[in-house]
């Protein structure tokens, strides 16, 4: 059983973006675009997270926040809220909205599922998906096991962490940078390079022969998780 996760967002590129990430994490995903439609969709559907942009275009995000704490049947859910960089992030940081946590425009997309996975673990442990697909790449988090068709592909820990990282953001350019923090941490004092000798064995050990790599290198700029074309 997956987490369900709404999304309240007027700009529908975010939206759809969003709901593409989330729903490629395991997670069923619906999508709002009004404070209006997104009270209906909660009283039908009960999501386990909301991620709720504070720029709404009849009532506000806050207010939607304010409404969704007033009532007993959906005080417990948790929120997320979006905000634009400026006034309202200071504003949010000031005023207690009810929210549970909030990410500031424009945010990076995995930093955005880390926090929310983190809310998650923390209300709904039983409802964060086990297993991450992508064409017939399966990864397995609680057996740490990862299958590539009817074939295991036998992984070292960093790899496995840097497939999981990797497949958490499909279709996303991930930089050096990003997937060093990710994956090593912010902390680490690892060379760039030690990413692209970790995706060289990463890539040796997905793809057999003809098979279709889905990790593609963009120059300058970093790679890619993509499955899409394959399967
Ligand atoms: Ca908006």
């Amino acid at each position: 059983m997956s987490a369900r996760v709404l999304i309240v967002e007027d700009e529908a590129a975010l939206a759809e973006l969003l709901r593409y990430n989330l729903e490629a994490e395991g997670f069923i995903v619906s999508h709002a675009s009004t404070g209006e439609e997104a009270e209906l969709l909660i009283a039908e559907e009960k999501p386990d997270l909301i991620i709720l942009d504070w720029m709404l275009p009849t009532f506000s995000g806050v207010e939607l926040c304010r409404r969704i704490r007033a009532r007993q049947e959906t005080r417990a859910i948790p929120i997320l809220m979006l905000t634009a960089r400026g006034e309202e992030s200071d504003r949010i940081r000031g005023l207690s909205t009810g929210a549970d946590d909030y990410v500031v425009k424009p945010f990076s997309l995995p930093e955005l599922m880390a926090r929310v996975k983190a809310i998650l673990r923390r209300t709904a442990p039983e409802r964060l998906a086990d297993v991450l697909r992508a064409g017939e790449i399966e990864l397995d988090r609680a057996a740490h096991r990862v299958t590539r068709g009817n074939r295991e592909v036998r992984l070292g820990p960093t790899e496995f962490r840097l497939l999981e990282f990797m497949m958490q953001s499909p279709g996303r350019v991930l930089s050096r940078e990003q997937l060093l923090n990710g994956v090593w941490g912010r902390d680490a004092y690892i060379d760039e390079r030690t990413v692209d000798v970790h995706i060289g064995r990463l890539r040796r050990a997905l793809v057999r022969g003809k098979e279709h790599d889905p990790i593609r290198t963009v120059r300058g700029a970093g790679y890619v998780f993509d499955q899409r074309r394959s399967a």
